[in-house]
């Protein structure tokens, strides 16, 4: 027996009505949307109709959507390339200490060619106050990045606020919603939101397919600059073949994901109750962030005095969640998003990040949380873990 996944933050498995529109594109379908002949001319069909679906299901009236491989990649287009772009017009960045790596380590490459970036803290509850991305900007402040939904913590952060502070400021606002397609209403064509970055495979799509998208009234299309060099395909912003499979995929995923979103989430909201109801029976669970703005179906806590790497080797072969070490800057640091709330190495250390997904049932969760429970307060008595 497989064991019970819990990890649905990492990835998704792939939606089987996903891959049912998928599976053309490896065979009948498989054209190069950047060839002249009828496969190709197909191909790019397909590419731009799918481009359409995509800023009709996140509301975008005028959208640019840059297809790249994953939240990574768009999140390194925005840093590197929009900052290089700016650089004469100001060079200070203005972003939070609990984004992903993926826009953290291109900051810090910034920061080594002369760039100034902010690097926002948030509160105990996990939140970013949007009175310090006001304090925060200055007159060289060209971007604002503040991820939508925190990939440890499942906190939502306020971006509506944050992305109206920058409109009277005059500055690009991106978001990181990589973890908040599917879990929220989400609709960046609403919002003051100017860029935005997904990845297909954290709402049951393929891995491998992410996208920048780009709101169309400003000038931050203008400003793209492609970090790789090559074919010319997608105006030169992001050349290479494109993975029309792939494409088709994160299309499809994403209009299911928002369908659905709402019975998603009231689903995950029932699960998570089952789990707490369980948890809540460990001594000293310490609870990360306020509930209150957490996605549903994502919950992340500290076991004071327990070693959560250990506790996940020992439950390898029964449950799969994620522990400090995948939560942590991957050098088997702590992670840097409970840090930068203000714990202490030790408590950080003891991590446990669930996520359930959408084809968890109810037995799964009730079995998850006895086990967990039972192990951790028996390895307490044993002082084992
Ligand atoms: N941003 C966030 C918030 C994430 O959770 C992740 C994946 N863990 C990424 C970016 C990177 O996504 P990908 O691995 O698909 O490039």
């Amino acid at each position: 027996m497989n064991p019970i996944y819990l990890d649905h933050c990492a990835t998704t498995p792939l939606e089987p009505r996903v891959f049912e529109f998928m599976r053309p594109c490896f065979f009948e379908s498989f054209g190069n949307p950047s060839a002249e002949n009828m496969q190709g001319i197909k191909a790019r069909e397909t590419v731009l109709d799918c481009r359409k679906r995509i800023c009709a299901a996140m509301g975008i009236a005028d959208g640019r959507v840059v297809f790249t491989s994953g939240a990574t990649e768009a999140n390194n287009l925005v840093i590197l390339g929009l900052g290089r772009f700016y650089k004469e017009l100001g060079n200070h960045i203005v972003t939070t200490a609990i984004e992903h790596p993926s826009l953290l380590e291109p900051c810090y490459n910034l920061q080594e060619q002369g760039f100034e970036i902010s690097f926002l803290k948030p509160g105990a509850d996990g939140r970013i106050r949007p009175e310090d991305v006001a304090n925060a900007i200055g007159s060289k402040t060209t971007i604002v990045s503040v991820q939508a939904v925190n990939n440890i913590t499942g906190i939502i952060q306020p971006i509506t606020e944050i992305g109206e502070i920058c409109r009277r400021r005059g500055v690009l606002f991106h978001t990181d919603a990589t973890q908040a397609i599917g879990k929220m209403p989400f609709f960046p064509g609403q919002l003051p939101v100017d860029m935005v970055s997904v990845s297909a495979h954290k709402f049951y799509g393929p891995t491998g397919i992410g996208a920048l998208l780009v709101n169309e009234n400003n000038h931050a299309e203008f400003a793209l600059t492609p970090l790789l060099y090559g074919g010319g395909q997608q105006s030169g912003i992001r050349p290479g073949s494109m993975n029309l499979a792939g494409i088709v995929g994160l299309t499809t995923a994403m209009e299911i994901a928002i369908d659905e979103q709402e019975e998603q989430e009231e689903r995950a909201g029932h699960l998570d109750e089952l789990l707490t109801q369980s948890l809540n029976l460990i001594d000293d669970i310490h609870w990360c962030g306020d509930a209150r703005h957490r996605v549903k179906g994502h919950l992340c806590f500290c076991i004071p005095g327990i070693d959560t790497d250990l506790l996940q080797k020992a439950l390898l072969s029964q449950i799969s969640f994620a522990t400090s070490s995948a939560c942590g800057a991957g050098k088997g640091e702590p992670s840097h998003v409970l840090m930068a709330m203000g714990f202490s190495a030790e408590l950080a250390g003891s991590l446990v990040r669930i996520s359930t997904g959408r084809f968890n049932t109810d037995m799964e969760i009730k079995r998850a949380a006895s086990i967990l429970v039972c192990v951790i307060q028996e390895s307490r008595c044993k002082s084992l873990l």
